[in-house]
């Protein structure tokens, strides 16, 4: 039997799209001034389809070659985002269906990316991962390389660092991740400063099903859920 079919994707997204609009009402944010990502990985391409009739515009993968078979069978337009890490390897196909890479985390994957990018004659959009709950299985930059990577990724003219992101720990309480979000937002803030070249800092993604109300509170204008809108993933 096929689990998905007890799931209402509609219902779901309207849920999280009220609970995003009375968290930015309880911090005195404007109610357009964050995107919902929703995250499909494992799901089928039918339910995305489901999702974008259901309004939203902006969907999440973390793996390659799961999204490029699922973006062949997704008529519609919507923004594709790649939140997983990258492999150098993969750039090249990740460029033909990303519309912005969340997880850059080197300066070698920059390089690749900057490299395929001039060969297409293009510039790419694409977030920094930072590492901030310091756990050893999390991808991402360390907090005390951030500020020189970014003096570094000026350099790279065909890659636009758009903004930060992080993934917060998991923790059965979200308060308990509050201090990632903070550190994000405060090196948004340190970088914006800088006026590094080819560097804005335009988006600060962090928040899951499980914390994105407190990384809301802590300024997030990009928030990926997954489970709150497609169900557990198996
Ligand atoms: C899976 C995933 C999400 C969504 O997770 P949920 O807890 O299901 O909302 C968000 N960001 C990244 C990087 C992910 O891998």
């Amino acid at each position: 039997m096929d689990s998905h079919q007890f799931i209402s994707v509609r219902e779901n997204i309207q849920s999280v799209q009220d609970r995003i609009a009375s968290t930015l009402q309880r911090v005195g944010r404007e109610s357009d001034s964050i995107k919902l990502i929703a995250i499909s990985k494992t799901k089928p391409a039918s339910l995305i389809v489901e999702a974008i009739d259901s309004g939203i515009t902006d969907i999440g993968e973390n793996r390659v070659q799961e999204a490029k078979a699922k973006r062949s069978q997704v008529d519609r337009p919507v923004s594709w985002h790649l939140v997983g890490h990258l492999q150098t390897n993969k750039v090249k196909q990740a460029l033909k269906i990303f519309d912005l890479i969340h997880s850059v985390d080197s300066i070698r994957l920059l390089a690749e990316i900057e490299r395929q990018s001039r060969r297409l004659n293009r510039r790419t959009d694409a977030l920094v991962e930072v590492n901030t709950s310091g756990e050893e299985s999390k991808f991402g930059l360390q907090p005390n390389e951030v500020l020189s990577f970014m003096e570094s990724a000026a350099e790279y003219a065909h890659v636009r660092i758009k903004g930060l992101m992080t993934v917060g720990e998991f923790m059965s309480d979200p308060e308990g991740v509050r201090p990632s979000f903070t550190l994000l937002r405060s090196f948004k803030e340190r970088i914006a400063s800088q006026g590094y070249p080819n560097v804005e800092m335009e988006y600060l993604s962090m928040g899951m099903t499980n914390d994105f109300e407190v990384a809301i509170e802590e300024g997030a204008n990009m928030v990926r859920i997954g489970s709150a809108i497609f169900g557990e993933r198996t």
